[in-house]
């Protein structure tokens, strides 16, 4: 059997085009960066009520090539609170990053983090953008959508989960069925705060108004000391997912020695060598994967693999954003093995605005499918998204 593609397998112009391109080196020759506003629709609470979120400070990314392609990405913290990581950090960052990247590959993802790391060591949210850009350069010019670039077989249907802010327990079992009205049948609810009789209070009540076939994630955000994680999760009937208990790996691989429920770390993990800790200190038995908080699809990418190796189940998805942020990572999810992903959480149903009408990743009956278009499938209009920031490189 032949193995190898001829050119006469090529038999469209546009396939052609496409090997022709693939094969061949691109160069950026361009970074135009937006900040985007995106005010919530209701003010969010988290962690006990330590935190609050009104509105987020997305930064959006095109990268043009030489070629004609170009790609687009977007950073979004949730907030300045939730993770060291901060929405004008994102542009500062990338004002430095994108002289170094101009004239690189977009398609040699890798090399791309590789010329940033050295133009900017650690600071990894503010690579994410740019990184996912590149990646929606690279499938247009393999003509793949990313979910299969990503390893996928199929644009699976993700489940999606709903995120359920800190407050009463009885407001916060109210919101429960909203989010059902709307079809998510899995829910993170927030928790967290310093008595810990609310927090079983709240878990009892969440638990008791499950409908069959429900399930929900209560999520601490880092709240608890270990004592008052132990203490609480001790005199709950709830054996389902317990989400970052403490601040950090150490601490929650402390609670996770004594308690029943397993445990999901999320804002703890930054790098490889978090998880990597997590796993050697029986931390945890899943994880949240973020692009935007580990640097990208690229690291996202690298940590999902590690975990479907050592058997962790994982929530793909990101840290906040538009629909642009939600579909990158939902094209990582959808590669995901179904036996070790749990579902997503979508951010940009929380906004009061959408940048992105119409595209990307959508609740329909709480599934969401990754576009099935070349690269990301989302691309904004500049026209829509107002006068850049800053341009980097040929600004002609
Ligand atoms: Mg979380």
């Amino acid at each position: 059997m032949r193995q190898t593609a001829c050119w006469e397998d090529y038999t469209s112009p546009c396939q052609l085009v496409a090997l022709i391109v693939l094969c061949s080196q691109m160069k950026i020759t361009r970074i135009t960066v937006w900040q985007v506003p995106l005010p919530l629709k209701q003010p969010y609470q988290l962690s006990g009520g330590r935190l609050k979120v009104e509105h987020l400070d997305s930064t959006f990314v095109r990268v043009d090539t030489g070629e004609g392609l170009c790609g687009w990405g977007e950073g979004c913290p949730w907030g300045h609170a939730y993770l060291p990581a901060h929405g004008p950090g994102v542009r500062a960052g990338i004002s430095t990053l994108a002289p170094a990247l101009v004239g690189c590959d977009p398609c040699a993802v890798d090399e791309v983090n590789r010329v940033m790391d050295r133009a900017l060591p650690g600071h990894q949210y503010v690579k994410s953008a740019l990184d996912i850009a590149c990646w929606d350069i690279l499938g247009q010019a393999a003509g793949m959508p990313l979910w299969r670039l990503l390893g996928g077989a199929r644009a699976e249907a993700v489940m999606l989960n709903s995120s359920i802010p800190t407050a009463a327990p009885e407001v916060m079992v109210e919101s429960i069925k909203t989010a059902r009205a709307a079809g998510y049948r899995v829910h993170s609810a927030k928790i967290g705060g310093t008595d810990p009789a609310v927090d079983i209070a709240r878990i009892n009540a969440i638990t008791d108004a499950l409908s069959a076939g429900e399930s929900v994630t209560f999520d601490a955000n880092r709240a608890w000391t270990p004592g008052i994680a132990v203490q609480v999760l001790g005199s709950v009937a709830a054996r389902g997912w317990i989400e970052q208990p403490c601040e950090t790996i150490t601490q929650c691989a402390q609670v996770a020695a004594r308690v029943c429920q397993p445990v999901m770390l999320d804002e703890c993990l930054h790098s490889f060598d978090d998880h990597l800790q997590a796993w050697r200190l029986r931390a945890c038995e899943g994880v949240k994967v973020k692009p935007n908080r580990l640097g990208g699809l690229t690291r996202a990418r690298q940590v999902r693999d590690f975990g479907i190796s050592i058997g962790w189940q994982m929530h793909v998805e990101d840290t906040g954003g538009s629909a642009l942020a939600d579909t990158a990572a939902l094209h990582l999810a959808a590669s995901t093995p179904a036996g070790q992903r749990l579902a997503t959480w979508l951010s940009h149903p929380h906004l009061a605005v959408d940048p992105v009408p119409g595209q990307g990743a959508r609740n329909a009956g709480g599934f969401a499918s990754p576009p099935t278009v070349p690269g990301l499938g989302v691309s904004p209009s500049p026209d829509a998204l107002g006068a850049p920031a800053a341009v980097y490189g040929d600004a002609t």
